[in-house]
């Protein structure tokens, strides 16, 4: 089975053509993503209205260009596969609509995919894990730990109250005056900086539910910062440096508590895992936290390459074959986007009720 699969939930333009082989292996045979980065740093943020026009411009080429890559036209093609949510309702429409109007000119199925699946479910085409596992999801746009239990079956164990993570790296950059993105710059100047100056809060610590809070964390970042005039670039250095171990603290408890209720529930699983999505995976502070929670749990630690964390098309292509051979298809007209899509049944429930 060959599909194709389109992403525009956000400020990443992305086609990608993934093959799913009868033993149930995955191969990417095209992956193409084009950052907005650029249009969008003069901002300091995504600006939903650049997204969605850039996504119109970059799609259609793309999408020629990863069957070109791969060696195919759409005739090779047995199904499409577009992120229909969640995310900026402007991209999303692009998407999907192209996938769409592929699909029905085509006359081949069209899969809508949850943009959080595709993250959830990348591990399996990279290290063909076999579910149940545990999935972090750190990004610009979410902090969730989830339950994988199959394809389509999830439970949100945790999620932020506030800020993502990313977005809490992105704001203290700002404020501290580097440059968007923030996370590769916090990270960088945190390597010259004393992790022990700050005593930064690690709020929900403690804990038993397994949210996130990270709002607290760039307010007293903030109040740092401008107790200190003029910031020298130690201070800076430090602060980035302490910003981190808070992280890093943080996690510790928050995720370890999660693998001790995974190992409770399934205590026979063989070799359970830890999956880590998101472009702050790229974080090597992060990464070593969860290295080391993972050997205390006995728990398998897996990192997929750095750009399938990151926003891209072949996660979305994957998510949709993984769908087609479950037998889970949607209906190509009756499909829309959806901003807001949590993964699993009850808090999506929620959505629906109005809470
Ligand atoms: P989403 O996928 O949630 O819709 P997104 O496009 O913002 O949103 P990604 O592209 O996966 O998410 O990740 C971008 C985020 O990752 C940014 O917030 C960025 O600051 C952060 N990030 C990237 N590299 C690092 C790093 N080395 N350390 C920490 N954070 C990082
Ligand atoms: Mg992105
Ligand atoms: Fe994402």
């Amino acid at each position: 089975l060959r599909i194709l699969g389109i992403e525009t939930s956000c400020d990443e333009t992305a086609a990608s053509v993934v093959v799913r082989h009868p033993d149930g292996q995955g191969e990417i045979v095209s992956d193409v993503v084009l950052s907005q980065l650029e249009e969008h740093s003069a901002f300091g943020g995504v600006v939903p209205e650049i997204a969605a026009r850039a996504h119109v411009e970059a799609l259609d080429g793309l999408i020629e260009e990863a069957l070109t890559r791969a060696g195919v036209t759409l005739a090779d093609v047995d199904a499409i596969a577009a992120t229909s949510g969640p995310g900026l309702i402007g991209g999303l429409l692009v998407g999907l609509m192209t996938g769409k109007a592929i699909a029905r000119a085509s006359g081949k199925p069209l899969y809508a995919v949850n943009h959080l699946e595709g993250h959830a479910l990348t591990a399996r085409l990279t290290d063909g894990l076999s579910f149940p596992y545990l999935m972090l999801l750190v990004s610009g746009g979410h902090t969730q730990l989830v339950l994988v239990k199959g394809v389509g079956d999830y439970e949100r164990w945790g999620t932020t109250i506030d800020d993502a993570l990313g977005e809490a790296f992105d704001k203290t950059a700002k404020l501290l005056g580097l440059p968007y993105p923030g996370g590769p710059a916090v990270e960088k100047a945190a390597c010259m900086g004393d992790a022990t100056r700050f005593d930064f809060p690690r709020p929900l610590v403690g804990e038993s539910r397994l949210d996130f809070s990270f709002s607290g964390l760039k307010t007293a970042v903030r109040q740092a910062a401008t107790a200190i005039q003029p910031l020298t670039e130690q201070d800076i250095a430090d602060i980035c440096a302490s910003f981190q171990r808070a992280i890093s603290r943080t996690l510790k408890d928050r995720i370890g508590r999660g693998l001790a209720r995974f190992s409770e529930r399934f205590p026979d699983l063989p070799e359970p895992a830890l999956v880590v999505a998101g472009g702050v995976a790229a974080n090597l502070v992060l990464r070593s936290t969860l290295e080391e929670l993972c050997r205390d749990h006995r728990f398998r630690f897996i990192a997929p390459p750095l750009r399938l964390c990151t926003d891209n098309a072949a996660m979305i292509a994957w998510a949709g074959l993984e769908r087609m051979a479950a037998g889970m298809p949607d209906d190509p007209l009756a499909v829309a986007p959806r901003s807001r899509w949590p993964l699993d049944a009850e808090a999506a429930a929620l959505i629906g009720s109005g809470k």
